[in-house]
C-alpha cells in the first residue's frame, strides 16, 4: 500500500468510527485504539502536505478562526411553524388540509420538536459544503468552519444520496454535556451558562472552531430540501437519510389519523424527560410530498407542518424555608427549600432565588404557597407567590446579616447586588472553593483531584489552603474513603506535575478576584515575576493596559494579606513557577509596545496564532475589528473585502506577514 492508499483507508476507518459512536451510538472500538489510529494519520498528513483534504477526519478538532461570517441567502427559505395547543387545534388543521387537497387519504409524520438551533446543510456530490444559520429565514451566516468539528454531521456521505441538496436539523446541546460544561465553568469561577439552547446557538456564531470543537454539540436532522430529492414521502426521506450517515432521531413516527398522532403527543409530553435532550414539542408533517408540495406555504409556515406546544412547565408547591450558599468568592445565593414537587419528570426540592432584590420584589416568605418553573434553564426558577394562600401569621423576609457558615457580619457593595462574607480566610466553602478553583483545568489542571476529594481532603484535615497540596503525602491519602493505592498515586504525580505550570497561570490559579486568565497573561507579561508584582502600587498597577481601578484594588488588597503572602511564599519554596521562563523572556521584547494590530486573512509563513503570538510577545496588542485606533492592518491572501474597504477609507496601513516581520 502507498502513503496516499494508507492515508485514504485510515480516513475511511475514522469516518466510520465517528459514525459508530457519534450517530449510532454504538462504538465498535475503544477510544485509546480511535486515538491511536487518529494519530497516525495526523502523522502521516503532516508528513505529506500534498494529500491535504479539508474533509479528513482529523479536521475535526477544529482550528479555523472565522472573523467575519459570510452571509449566504437560503435558495429554499427556512419557514417557523405554526403552533397548536390541543386535539382540537390539530382537527382545525386536518379540515384546513382536506379542503385544499379534497378529501384524499392523509398520512402523517410525527417528529419531536428538537430545541436548539437550526441550520442549513449543503451537500454536493456527497460532500458537506455549507452550513448556513436560519438568520431571518431568507438569509444566514455560513458557519461551516464551526459545524466540521461537530462529529455527529458527517462529511462525507455514502450510499445513493443527490447530486446536490440541503438538509435542515437543529443543533443542540445534550443535557449531560451541558451540565458538564457548566461544572466545569463554575469550578473555574465563571458564570454558569442559563440555558443548552441560547448556549448551542451562541457556539455556533464562535470565532475559533477549536473552541467549538471542544464543545459537546450534536446535530439531529429533519428535513430534505431541494429538486434533486426524488422520494415520494418524508418519512422515507427520513430514512434515506440515515443511510446516508445523517443522525435522524428514531423517534420519528408515521400515523394515519389526528388520533394517533395525540397518543403520540401525550406520550412524549410524559416520557419526554427521559430523553438526552431538551423538547419543547411535537412536530407533525404530511407524509406525502407531492401533497406538500400542494400544499405549500403561508407567509411564515408551511401548511404541512405543523407544531404542537407542551403545556409550560410550572408547579405550585410550599415554601419550606430559605436557606443561604456561600460560593467561593464569598458571594451569597439566597436558595428557597421546597416541599418536594414534580415539575418537568424531576422532583424539585430546591430553587435559587438569586439575590435581596429579587426576593423584596416578588414578595417571597417563608410559608408562601409558590409557582415554580422550569423554563430552558437548569435550576428551577420561583416566578410567582400565590398571595390568597398566605398564612395570616405570614413574616416578611429579613435577608441574613450574618454569613451562615462563619458568623460574620455580610458585607453588599455599592451598586452590587449580591451580599458578600468578607472571612476569607477562615470561611470554610471559601476554602474549598479557591482551592478548587486553583486545580481547575485552566489553572493548575490537576490531574487526579477532584471538586469532592477537596471537601474530603478539607474536612479530614489535611488541607486548608492550596499550598498544603504540595505537603500531602501518600499515606495521608489512601485511608480516605473511595481511595486506593493507584488513586493516590495519581493525585501525588498530578500535583508534582503542576510545578511546572508557567507563571501566568499560576497567578490566575491564586484565585485573585477579577483576575482572570487574560488579565493573569497581561500582568505576567508585565511584570515578569511575583515580587515585581507583589510591589507594585496602585498608581503602577492602573498604567498598565487594560488593568482598572476594580483589579487594581483587588491586587492591592490580596498582596496586602500576610496570610496571603505566606502561602505564595510556601508555594514558591516547593517550586511552582513564580516567574516568566527565560525561553519565553528570550522572545518577549517591547519592541511594538502601543501598537494595535487587526490581523485577517491566511498566511504563509505563520499561522494566525502564531502571528498573533508573535505581536503580543513583543508587546502589540491584537483588536478584533478596525477602527480608527487600530496602527496596522497585517492582510494575508482572502482578506475580507469589507475589511479592506474599511482600512482604506481610515487611511490604515495594509502591511503583508514579511513586512510584519521586518518590524521585529
Ligand atoms: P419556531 O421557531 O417555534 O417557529 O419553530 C420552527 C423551528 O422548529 C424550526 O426552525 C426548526 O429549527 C425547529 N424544529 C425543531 N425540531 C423540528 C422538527 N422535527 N421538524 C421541523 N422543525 C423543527
Ligand atoms: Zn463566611
Amino acid at each position: 500500500m502507498n502513503i496516499q492508499q494508507k492515508i485514504n483507508t485510515l480516513r475511511e476507518e475514522l469516518r466510520k468510527h465517528n459514525h459508530n459512536y457519534y450517530v449510532l451510538d454504538q462504538p465498535t472500538i475503544s477510544d485509546y485504539e480511535f486515538d491511536m489510529q487518529l494519530k497516525e494519520l495526523q502523522e502521516l498528513e503532516a508528513q505529506h502536505p500534498e494529500f491535504h483534504d479539508p474533509n479528513s477526519p482529523s479536521l475535526r478538532v477544529g482550528g479555523a478562526i472565522t472573523k467575519n461570517f459570510e452571509t449566504i441567502t437560503h435558495e429554499y427559505r427556512m419557514y417557523s411553524l405554526d403552533n397548536s395547543y390541543s386535539k382540537e387545534d390539530l382537527e382545525d388543521w386536518e379540515k384546513r388540509i382536506q379542503k385544499i387537497l379534497g378529501n384524499v387519504d392523509l398520512e402523517f409524520v410525527c417528529e419531536l420538536k428538537y430545541d436548539g438551533a437550526s441550520i442549513n446543510l449543503t451537500y454536493e456530490n456527497g460532500k458537506l459544503v455549507k452550513g448556513v444559520t436560519r438568520g431571518d429565514g431568507f438569509q444566514g451566516d455560513n458557519v461551516i468552519n464551526n459545524i466540521k468539528t461537530i462529529k455527529s454531521i458527517p462529511l462525507i456521505l455514502k450510499g445513493d444520496y443527490p447530486e446536490k441538496f440541503d438538509i435542515r436539523g437543529e443543533i443542540i446541546l445534550p443535557l449531560d454535556g451541558f451540565a458538564k460544561m457548566n461544572e466545569e465553568r463554575v469550578v473555574a469561577g465563571e458564570e454558569a451558562y442559563m440555558n443548552p439552547r441560547n448556549t448551542a446557538s451562541g457556539s455556533l456564531k464562535l470565532q475559533d472552531s477549536a473552541e467549538v470543537a471542544k464543545r459537546p454539540l450534536d446535530c439531529l436532522l429533519y428535513n430534505l430540501v431541494g429538486d434533486k430529492v426524488k422520494i415520494e414521502s418524508h418519512y422515507k426521506s427520513l430514512e434515506k437519510a440515515r443511510e446516508w450517515g445523517f443522525k435522524v432521531p428514531a423517534e420519528a413516527k408515521l400515523c394515519i389519523s389526528v388520533g394517533e398522532v395525540m397518543e403520540y403527543v401525550n406520550y412524549w409530553d410524559i416520557h419526554r424527560h427521559d430523553l438526552p435532550y431538551e423538547t419543547d414539542g411535537v412536530v407533525v408533517k404530511v407524509n406525502n410530498r407531492a401533497q406538500q408540495q400542494e400544499l405549500g406555504y403561508t407567509a411564515k409556515a408551511p401548511r404541512w407542518a405543523m407544531a404542537y406546544k407542551f403545556k409550560a412547565e410550572q408547579a405550585v408547591t410550599k415554601l419550606n424555608k430559605i436557606t443561604y450558599q456561600v460560593g467561593r468568592t464569598g458571594a451569597i445565593t439566597p436558595v428557597a427549600n421546597l416541599e418536594p414537587v414534580l415539575l418537568a419528570g424531576t422532583t424539585v426540592k430546591r430553587a435559587s432565588l438569586h439575590n435581596a432584590d429579587q426576593i423584596q420584589k416578588l414578595d417571597i416568605r417563608e410559608n408562601d404557597t409558590v409557582f415554580v418553573e422550569k423554563g430552558g434553564e437548569i435550576i428551577p426558577k420561583i416566578v410567582g407567590v400565590n398571595f390568597e394562600k398566605r398564612p395570616d401569621d405570614s413574616l416578611s423576609t429579613v435577608y441574613i446579616d450574618k454569613c451562615p457558615e462563619c458568623d460574620t457580619d455580610l458585607i453588599r457593595k455599592e451598586g452590587e447586588a449580591q451580599h458578600y462574607c468578607p472571612n476569607y480566610n477562615d470561611c470554610p466553602p471559601q476554602i474549598t472553593g479557591r482551592i478548587q478553583h486553583f486545580i481547575s483545568r485552566k489553572a493548575m489542571d490537576i490531574d487526579g483531584l477532584g471538586g469532592e476529594t477537596v471537601e474530603l481532603l478539607f474536612k479530614e484535615g489535611l488541607i486548608q489552603n492550596y499550598a498544603d497540596l504540595y505537603v500531602l503525602k501518600k499515606e495521608q491519602i489512601i485511608p480516605l474513603e473511595r481511595m486506593a493505592e493507584k488513586s493516590a498515586d495519581n493525585l501525588i504525580n498530578g500535583i508534582e506535575a503542576s510545578k511546572k505550570i508557567p507563571f501566568e497561570r499560576v497567578l490566575y490559579a491564586l484565585g485573585i478576584r477579577f483576575v482572570g486568565e487574560t488579565v493573569a497573561k497581561k500582568l505576567a507579561r508585565e511584570y515578569k515575576n511575583i515580587s515585581a508584582l507583589k510591589s507594585a502600587s496602585f498608581s503602577e498597577l492602573i498604567l498598565v493596559d487594560e488593568i482598572g481601578d476594580k483589579i487594581a484594588e483587588s491586587l492591592i488588597d490580596f498582596f496586602g494579606s500576610e496570610e496571603n503572602l505566606k502561602i505564595v511564599e510556601r508555594l514558591r519554596s516547593y517550586g511552582l513557577q513564580f516567574e516568566v521562563s527565560a525561553e519565553k523572556l528570550l522572545n518577549q521584547t517591547d519592541k511594538l509596545k502601543g501598537v494595535i494590530f487587526v490581523v485577517s486573512g491566511v498566511f504563509e509563513k505563520l499561522s494566525r496564532n502564531e502571528l498573533k503570538k508573535k505581536i503580543e510577545d513583543n508587546g502589540g496588542k491584537v483588536a478584533s475589528s478596525i477602527s480608527s485606533k487600530t496602527n496596522y492592518v497585517v492582510a494575508g491572501s482572502n482578506m475580507g473585502p469589507s475589511k479592506k474597504e474599511k482600512a482604506e477609507k481610515l487611511g490604515i496601513p495594509i502591511i503583508d506577514e514579511d513586512q510584519f516581520l521586518l518590524m521585529l
